[in-house]
């Protein structure tokens, strides 16, 4: 399987304090791949220095083996077809579920001046069958601010997938959400994979070793091990890190 992404060498210096250094990681096509490890390892910074938002000292990310994103603005990688998800959902309360979902296509395909314009047949069932994959085929019609807060979250992503990434970014997608939110997001990432890849930061051990393909153990900026979950718990140094030694 290809590379979808991997980084070079990076290394991101806030004020002298570096929170990630000399960085190598690399994920391939379709996978499920975590970034776990203690708080303030670098994970949420990797995910910034990925989507443009904090631009590395040194390094390189590259994108599909060839695309360099290094120096390119968070707009021209949404482009290049890699989304982001934030802890906060980034939705319209006021808006219907529909509506969101629709604006958000629009906003893809650059529609934004035909917003009153009638959707096709065709848009209408992209839409539809969004609905279905996260979930929300029964609140379509009904307000964003009134769905709980596990269902916010899927709405973000349908509005992300609605852009056709084809590399999704998720910082703490199961934060705050019930045991039965938690499975429903894990089954919704594995289907989101069958044709995209996925990168999540992630605390609770219980998702990550059911929905994990791969896993990379981040501690003080650097790589501490990556493979399987269950290869990277048999690490003696990730028990150590994880305990503070
Ligand atoms: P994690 O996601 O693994 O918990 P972060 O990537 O959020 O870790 O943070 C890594 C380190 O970088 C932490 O020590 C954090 O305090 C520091 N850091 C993150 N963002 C900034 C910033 N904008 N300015 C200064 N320090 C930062």
């Amino acid at each position: 399987m290809s590379t979808i992404l991997c980084t070079r060498n990076i290394t991101v210096d806030f004020d002298g304090f570096k929170a990630i250094q000399e960085l190598n990681f690399q994920m391939k096509q379709g996978e499920v791949h975590f970034l776990i490890g203690p708080n303030g390892a670098g994970k949420t910074t990797l995910l910034d220095v990925i989507c443009g938002k904090v631009k590395p000292v040194q390094g390189e990310v590259l994108f599909k083996e060839t695309i360099d994103l290094t120096n390119k603005q968070e707009h021209e990688i949404v482009r290049y077809g890699v989304g982001r998800k934030f802890q906060a959902p980034a939705i319209f309360v006021g808006l219907t579920v529909f509506e969101n979902l629709e604006l958000s296509m629009k906003q893809n395909r650059g529609l934004l001046s035909t917003l009153r314009a009638k959707l096709t047949d065709g848009e209408r069932a992209v839409i539809g069958k969004q609905l279905a994959m996260i979930n929300l085929e029964d609140r379509a019609n009904d307000k964003a601010s009134s769905l709980s807060h596990g269902q916010k979250q899927w709405l973000e992503i349908g509005m992300l997938l609605m852009q056709e990434p084809e590399l999704l970014l998720l910082d703490e997608p199961v934060a705050g959400m019930t045991q039965t939110e938690t499975e429903k997001t894990g089954k919704l990432i594995q289907e989101i994979a069958k044709s995209r890849s996925v990168l999540v930061v992630d605390h609770d051990m219980d998702f990550v070793r059911k929905f994990s393909d791969r896993v990379t153990v981040m501690h003080e900026g650097k790589i501490l091990c990556e493979g399987t979950i269950t290869e990277v718990q048999e690490d003696s140094r990730v028990a150590e890190v994880y305990l503070g030694r």
